[in-house]
């Protein structure tokens, strides 16, 4: 049962170097074979992620910084380590590649970051029915690569698809390119099963089938460390690139609202603004916008091509661009989606930074309301998902910083007209999520990591339970 959220701020005092001492020798004994690093350079790289598009997060986590970082190659040394943080009580981390955006691998109580990238096998795919088993380490990109000859593919990654990692995927991600079509990470039937290693004097390695699975998938590594994720996957499709530009704003709404409706097989699909369009890294070949144009990402089946462009026409857009993904030699244009679109427009304008939300729909009233109050201040870049089977439009508005004020105005005003809101400028799972303490998130917590070593403070529940 889902329980109201408790303010929480994290401060920690540092473990002290006694015991640190203690953790160091017991790691470093030879037969780990385990690589541990003490360099504060070093340290200071593996303790953080992307929070700083959030002025809000970068404040607070400031200072927030590994103690001591190891690689795990093999499962045995992630059982290791887990075992010798649970005897010696220190503060336990888990990172992939450090794309987050929420510091979901900020240690915020430092002692050890551990970085499972280097397990990066992939055990199988199981002909029968696509379902993968991988690593968590592996590049997502990589492992995408190895399904393909199996005539399958992921049916959803993050714009940083070149470099996230299947792990941190599921444990810190939530959607992306192929939402539109798949829904949420979290949404029954993506993740089928977990290997996970607990937190304890003597770790266990768990299989969890896809019930158990479901209260580690986005919890930020806040309740079990994840060895090996099973996953559901989709036919390999050759998806094209296609670049749709329009004078009329209201006219490439309804394309992004109505597109998706159709027979036609897209698997993204991006509008943003055209004061945004305008300052995007186009692919060679594609010309820039002319002022004042609005325009519309597409990754679309081939069979689709018939049809497209005459029906996007008829709506008062023009396909300017269109390449197999792949092809190009420039910029996926899924790298131009998500939150690349934030970080391109970020490269220019570091004191601006972003909100995300599900519209309600219809989106007019939020989206003129919002102009209204806040003019130039918020741009729009609206991304189709599909939300419990429907198509629908998320956005991730960017914004102006002036201060957290307005930004929590906003907030309450997107809120009030019906957005639901994931904040990207908050630390706990909770927090970034539906505002609710998930029980059995808790629970999988206490079963799996008894001492709450993981992370300590991500998971916001686990202090009231830790209390109670
Ligand atoms: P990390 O950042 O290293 O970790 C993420 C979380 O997973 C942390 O809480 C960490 O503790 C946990 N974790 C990592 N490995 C394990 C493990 N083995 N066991 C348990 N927990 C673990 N996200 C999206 O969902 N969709 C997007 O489209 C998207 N676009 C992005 C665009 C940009 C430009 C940026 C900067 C970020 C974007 N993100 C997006 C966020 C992020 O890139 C993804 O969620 C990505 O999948 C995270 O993978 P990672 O390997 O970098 O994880």
């Amino acid at each position: 049962m889902d329980q109201p959220r408790p303010d929480f701020e994290p401060r920690f005092e540092p473990v002290s170097d006694t015991r640190l001492r203690a953790l160091s020798d017991e790691l470093s004994q030879p037969h780990h074979h385990l690589e541990l690093i003490r360099e504060p350079v070093e340290l200071a790289r593996l303790s953080v992620d992307f929070h700083t598009y959030s002025p809000v997060l970068t404040a607070k986590l400031r200072g927030c910084e590994a103690q001591l970082a190891v690689k795990a190659r093999a499962v045995e040394q992630v059982m290791a380590v887990a075992g010798a943080c649970a005897r010696h009580g220190v503060p336990l981390t888990v990172r992939g590649a450090g794309t987050g955006n929420y510091g979901q691998c900020v240690p915020l109580a430092g002692g050890v970051v551990l970085d499972t990238s280097p397990l990066q096998q992939l055990r199988g795919v199981d002909p029968s029915n696509g379902l993968c088993t991988a690593e968590p380490g592996c590049p997502l990109a990589d492992l995408d690569r190895k399904l393909a000859s199996h005539g399958r593919s992921l049916r959803m990654v993050p714009s940083t698809y070149r470099t996230a990692t299947l792990g941190g995927f599921i444990a810190g991600g939530a959607g992306g390119i192929g939402s539109l079509r798949w829904g949420f990470l979290r949404d029954p039937g993506h993740l089928m099963g977990l290997e996970v290693v607990t937190v304890e004097r003597q770790p266990r390695r768990l299989q969890l089938d896809a019930p158990a699975s479901h209260a580690l998938n986005h919890a930020y590594g806040s309740n079990g460390i994840i060895t090996a994720v099973r996953l559901s996957t989709t036919e390999s499709i050759a998806w094209q690139e296609l670049v749709v530009g329009f004078d009329d704003w209201q006219a490439a709404l309804e394309v992004a609202r109505g597109l998706p409706g159709t027979a036609m097989l897209l698997n993204a699909l991006c509008l943003v603004e055209a004061t945004i369009a305008a300052r995007l890294p186009w692919p060679a070949g594609c010309s820039p916008p002319a002022p004042g144009e609005h325009r519309i990402m597409l990754l679309a089946a081939p069979d689709s091509l018939p049809l497209l462009p005459h029906w996007v026409q008829r709506q008062g857009g023009t396909v300017i661009w269109q390449a197999a993904q792949g092809r190009s030699r420039s910029l996926p244009l899924r790298e131009l989606t998500w939150n690349h679109t934030t970080l391109h427009w970020r490269g220019s304008s570091p004191h601006w930074t972003y909100l995300q939300m599900l519209m309600p729909s219809p989106e007019e009233p939020l989206l003129s309301a919002v102009n209204q109050r806040w003019g130039n201040d918020v741009l729009w870049h609206l991304e189709g998902v599909r939300q419990q089977g429907a198509p629908r439009l998320a956005a991730l508005p960017l914004m102006r910083w002036r201060g957290q004020e307005d930004l929590d105005a906003l907030i309450a005003q997107c809120r009030d007209l019906g957005a639901i809101i994931f904040n990207p400028h908050v630390i706990t799972v909770e927090d970034g999520g539906l505002g609710v303490i998930d029980a059995d998130q808790v629970a999988a917590k206490a079963a799996f990591d008894p001492d709450g070593l993981l992370n300590p403070g991500k998971l916001g529940g686990w202090f009231s339970h830790s209390r109670g």
